[in-house]
């Protein structure tokens, strides 16, 4: 009997022992790095930093990448490396100020209940909240709940499989098959967690909300819903890096994953808005749609292009609004009232809480950025509403933003969204839209 119970206690503790490795082997802690945001004011500034993302060295990550003359990089640095970067920046005569003292507490209190990161399992339950960040199952699992609860409402749609084998999951709502429709895909970049979660809450919203104007607005389309479209870097933000943006597909010099938002098959890897370099932030692939989440995704907005006539891809952060092109400076054909409606749409936003989105297309706006999702869906599908929202916030908490946000931002968002669909309709779409 005493020998049982010995052997079940070391048994137990051997198989935990190896089932959950030690946190400090499994999951980047990132005691001690700060974000700094640097100016660059000239050509050669801009040379530096795109050299320094390039080459991705350990200790250096890139959360913003400013393209354009006077933008803002947001740049995270390890304390070993803190002295020799900011001399750098001083040399080449580049002003920086400090955005995040300690990005491992920004970490740890957006997971407050978890002491041990690489322990983050989350249990599978039946309904989502939005006062706390989700893994990829529960967001899935919450997505199957919607069409066991609205079966008449609501399909669950899986497009593909992740590089990894997990599924590529969605939902359509549909109210009655003649309705408009409205596309949204959040997730694209693994660290931006605002997104789907933002994103699962208008879906909520849309089934749910007892708010006369969007319920008679949302009723009066159909929706294409993707919150979550690389979901193996949303997983291994979880799991093992909550900094990591792309795929994970295995590149060379022992890089990992493309950058899905630079992956699109429409002027891929043009006027140097992404990257040919596997280690940086937005390597662009090694051909257009070679990320198979990018692929099917694709594949899916091909076959129901004609069924919707606004599409948003959701991002974060810096609190824009963004009309494609990103590949070109050249405007839109119908730019004047993309512009005006994401103008009225970021006063919309504005009135809850005082946010401020900045609107333009994202070459003027932000910088010259190739492969996107919305150039392409703009380029190649003609859709006449199209729009990227960069979330909150503008570099006080960047990708880590507290949980307690997502609901004020999900309802400015939701408002932004209401003046969208109004304007829309006001300039008569989707009627005179046709397929280009
Ligand atoms: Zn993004």
């Amino acid at each position: 009997m005493k020998v049982i119970t010995l052997c079940s206690v070391i048994c137990a503790v051997l198989l935990v022992g190896t089932a959950l490795p030690t946190p400090e082997e499994e999951y980047q802690r990132y005691d001690g790095h700060k974000v700094y945001r640097v100016t660059a004011t000239t050509r050669e500034h801009l040379h530096l930093l795109k050299s320094m993302e390039d080459q991705a060295k350990e200790g250096i990550l890139f959360w913003l990448i400013g393209g354009a003359l006077n933008s803002d990089t947001d740049v995270m640095v390890s304390p070993e490396r803190e002295d020799e970067i900011l001399s750098t920046f001083e040399t080449a005569g580049m002003s920086y100020k400090t955005l995040i003292e300690d990005v491992q507490t920004l970490v740890g209190n957006q997971t407050p209940d978890i002491e041990h990161q690489s322990l983050r399992a989350e249990e599978v339950t039946s309904s989502l909240n939005w006062t706390a960040y989700h893994r990829l199952d529960v967001i899935y699992n919450w997505l199957d709940e919607l069409a066991e609860t609205y079966p008449d409402l609501v399909e669950v749609i899986v497009i593909g499989n992740s590089y990894e084998g997990r599924l590529i999951k969605g939902i359509k709502i549909t109210f009655d098959e003649n309705n408009p429709g409205i596309f949204i895909e959040g997730g694209m970049h693994a660290r931006e967690w605002i997104t789907p979660a933002t994103v699962t809450y208008l879906t909520n919203e849309i089934l749910t909300s007892t708010n006369e104007a969007f319920n008679l607005l949302a009723r009066a389309h159909n929706w294409f819903i993707f919150p979550n479209t690389n979901p193996d870097g949303y997983e291994y933000t979880h799991t093992t890096n909550r900094m990591w943006r792309k795929t994970r597909k295995p590149y060379d010099n022992d890089c990992w994953g493309a950058d899905p938002n630079r992956n699109w098959d429409y002027y891929w890897l043009t006027n140097g808005g992404a990257s040919n370099n596997s280690c940086s932030e937005t390597y662009a692939g090694s051909e257009p749609f070679s990320e198979v989440e990018v692929k099917a995704l694709a594949d899916y907005i091909a076959s129901v292009s004609d069924k919707f006539h606004i599409y948003l891809s959701i991002h974060s952060y810096s609190q824009l609004i963004l009309l494609p092109y990103g590949y070109t400076y050249e405007h839109l054909d119908n730019y004047a009232e993309a512009l005006n409606v994401g103008e009225i749409a970021a006063d919309a936003l504005a009135k809850r809480y005082g946010t401020e989105y900045i609107v333009g297309s994202t070459a003027e706006a932000i910088y010259i950025a190739s492969g996107t999702s919305t150039d392409y869906v703009k380029g190649v599908h003609n859709t006449p509403i199209v729009y990227c929202y960069e979330f909150r916030d503008t570099g006080t908490y960047g990708f880590l933003l507290p949980a307690e946000q997502i609901i004020p931002n999900s309802l400015e968002f939701i408002d932004s969204l209401i003046a969208v669909i109004g304007e829309t309709r006001n300039l008569g779409y989707p009627e005179v839209h046709t397929i280009g």
